[in-house]
């Protein structure tokens, strides 16, 4: 498990400042989840902590070790997609070890982790499959397998359950919270859906264009709602 701190991150992309100024600290072990408007930093937000892009200035700390300038595979993160990106060609079983391979984690220990990831995630009667003989919530389950195995401290989701159908997506959101919790890790939830964010968090963080406009537990954020945007956006009574 590892606490995740972002001290004074700016992001802009030529003329465009996406994120000013932006401190946040992710509690070890929480469920954290990133909410606000389509096109307000929160996936930029989530690529600045995995590495995959650079801050134009400020800090990542992971487990208190500053990684800003660390790169992805050495930073104990793993991120879950939108877009599965599953090897088509490739089983289930196969897909989910590939990055193990890639490690060069010696062949039992890949076995062990692939087997126990399939257990937690209930894929153990389809190890054999390719990704085309699975329904898209199966598909999205050996997408979090691949995190899963590879036994990160913190694990990032963007928007992982946005292609599913509503009725899956609410089964995948329980089967989400109980992921967390037999993992015990950290995990990093990046939303623009309001009841996925309420559902799954213990500490919500609701966005707009960059800044952080309220930090607190689901139910905080909805009973006392400290802009009349984030009211507006969680849908507070008013
Ligand atoms: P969100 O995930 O909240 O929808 P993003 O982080 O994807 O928002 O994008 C925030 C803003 O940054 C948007 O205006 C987007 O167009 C812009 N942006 C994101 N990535 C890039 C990039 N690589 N180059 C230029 N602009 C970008
Ligand atoms: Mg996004």
């Amino acid at each position: 498990m590892a606490e995740v701190t972002l001290h004074n991150i700016s992001k802009s992309f030529g003329g465009l400042t996406v994120l000013p100024d932006l401190n946040l600290t992710v509690p070890d072990g929480s469920f954290t989840v990133l909410v606000g408007p389509s096109g307000c930093g929160k996936s930029t937000l989530l690529r600045i902590i995995s590495g995959l892009e650079m801050p134009s200035g400020g800090s990542v700390r992971i487990g208190g070790t500053d990684v800003t300038f660390e790169e992805p595979s050495k930073r104990g993160i793993s991120m879950v997609f939108q877009s599965y990106a599953l090897y088509p060609h490739m089983t289930v079983a196969q897909n989910i070890d590939f990055g193990l391979r890639l490690a060069k984690v010696p062949a039992a220990e890949r076995k062990a982790r692939v087997t126990e990831a399939a257990r937690i995630l209930a894929l153990e009667d389809y190890l054999d499959r390719k990704p085309s003989q699975l329904s898209g919530g199966q598909r999205q389950r050996v997408a979090i397998g691949r995190s899963i195995v590879r036994q990160p401290q913190v694990f990032l989701f963007d928007e992982p359950l946005s292609n599913l159908d509503a009725a899956l997506r609410t089964q995948m959101r329980v089967e989400l919270a109980q992921l967390h919790q037999s993992l015990d890790a950290t995990m990093i939830y990046v939303t623009h859906d309001q009841v996925e964010a309420m559902t799954l968090a213990d500490q919500i963080v609701v966005m707009k264009a960059g800044r952080i406009e309220q930090v607190g537990a689901p139910m905080d954020v909805y009973d006392r709602p400290q802009t009349a945007f984030v009211a507006g956006f969680i849908g507070s009574p008013r």
